[in-house]
């Protein structure tokens, strides 16, 4: 198995699944690793890891403007989610009540599972045939909200993992604000494709993971705009993230995060261009087959994702027939069984059927010929 892949890897159109590990993120990681010891130690290995940690900490501040003391790591964006979707905050010493969760009917499953609330607790928003979210009804849910029970939390994504349509947050927070809810942003596909500025006063709090960014699986972080309210610790223990998430930090992991958002942080604008390949690729599967579905397409998206249907096919068989033809794409949404499930984005957009959509998604280390060879794929398998 290991031979084919070094004869012949596969052309790599999955970024929104996990994008490459970066060479510097490697590097961090294994120099991070190769350091005997926890970073809440006092000799000097110690404080060579949390040099790291503190290294990298500004380094994810950074992606998004915010100060480092206002980073939590965790191990990944679920996590992350998880700990700030709570009815149990702190503001201060005093106890602050969030009385229920509204969450966006397109959001990634992680922020859809609605963390520690009970179901009862838990509304959804939903999104226009676009995919972008409806104002209209965010502000009819939020009006129903009922104050007695606490403040209301509001959960939405800054950029679909399966459209890649970028959502309109000003206008969003401006809609939470006058309800007097507080924002949490899943930022996991926008940071380092967007400009994401967390000192700008619009979100409360932004969800990071390191792999979508060329960092290692298994490292996230919650990027707090102020740290006088947080979420009580989902995990808590010896106090490490300043009694935020318990548990020996993951200095490599974070050393590698570090350095992926370090990178991710100096070609936002170069992550901005690869919308040239994007059209060229939206051009050239119409070309092949004019009743191509590109879903989103009207509105605002990131520039490396392409999210299509096909009419009559079925977006499992083509994703397994590109796989076999040496593209590594994605149909749906890629469940943790590797099984496909119907897209719950496609159905919040109001697109019913059991065909589903092809994801292409890709980054700046994809070439042009990357994408004339998967179109060259695309029109073998439509004349099959
Ligand atoms: N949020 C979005 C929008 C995602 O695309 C993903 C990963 O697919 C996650 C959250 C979860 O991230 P992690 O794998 O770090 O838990």
């Amino acid at each position: 198995m290991i031979g084919f892949f070094v004869r012949k890897p596969p052309v790599y159109l999955d970024y929104n699944a996990s994008a490459p590990l970066l060479a510097a993120a490697r590097e961090a990681v294994i120099a991070a690793m190769d350091i005997d010891g926890n970073a809440s130690s006092v000799h000097r290995n110690g404080r060579a890891l949390r040099a790291i940690i503190q290294k990298a900490r500004a380094d994810v501040a950074a992606l998004v403007n915010a100060k480092p003391d206002h980073v939590v790591f965790t191990a990944g964006a679920t996590e992350a989610a998880a700990t700030l979707l709570t009815p149990h905050y702190t503001m201060g010493r005093a106890a602050l009540t969030m009385g229920h969760l509204y969450v966006c009917a397109a959001d990634h499953p992680c922020t859809l599972a609605g963390g520690q609330f009970e179901r009862g607790a838990i509304s959804q928003f939903g999104v226009d045939a676009d995919g972008v979210v409806d104002l209209g009804a965010l502000d009819e849910v939020l009006a129903g909200h009922d104050k007695a029970t606490g403040l209301p939390l509001v959960v939405v994504h800054l950029a679909n993992n399966e459209t890649g349509v970028i959502q309109p947050v000003k206008a969003i927070s401006a809609v939470v604000k006058r309800h007097g809810g507080v924002l949490v942003v899943d930022a996991v596909q926008a940071a380092g494709r967007v400009p994401v500025d967390l000192a700008d006063g619009t979100i409360d709090y932004l969800i990071l993971s390191a792999h979508k960014i060329g960092g290692p699986k298994g490292a996230g972080a919650i990027v707090a705009a102020s740290d006088l309210m947080m979420p009580l610790p989902l995990v808590g223990g010896g106090g490490q993230e300043r009694g935020h998430r318990g548990g020996t930090e993951a200095a490599p992991a974070i050393a590698g995060f570090g350095a992926a958002a370090a990178q991710a942080r100096d070609s936002v604008e170069a992550f901005g261009q690869l919308a040239t390949l994007r059209d060229t690729l939206e051009q050239g599967l119409r070309a092949v087959c004019a009743e191509v579905v590109i879903h989103g397409q009207a509105v605002e998206r990131l520039a490396n994702t392409v999210f299509f249907s096909v009419p009559g096919k079925k977006a499992e068989t083509m994703q397994i027939a590109f796989d076999l033809a040496g593209f590594a794409v994605s149909s749906g949404s890629a469940c943790s069984s590797g099984k496909v499930g119907q897209s719950h984005v496609l159905k919040a957009m109001g697109i019913i059927g059991d065909e589903g959509a092809v994801r292409v998604s890709f980054g700046l280390a994809t070439q042009d010929a990357d994408i004339e060879a998967f179109l060259a794929a695309f029109e073998a398998q439509m004349k099959r």
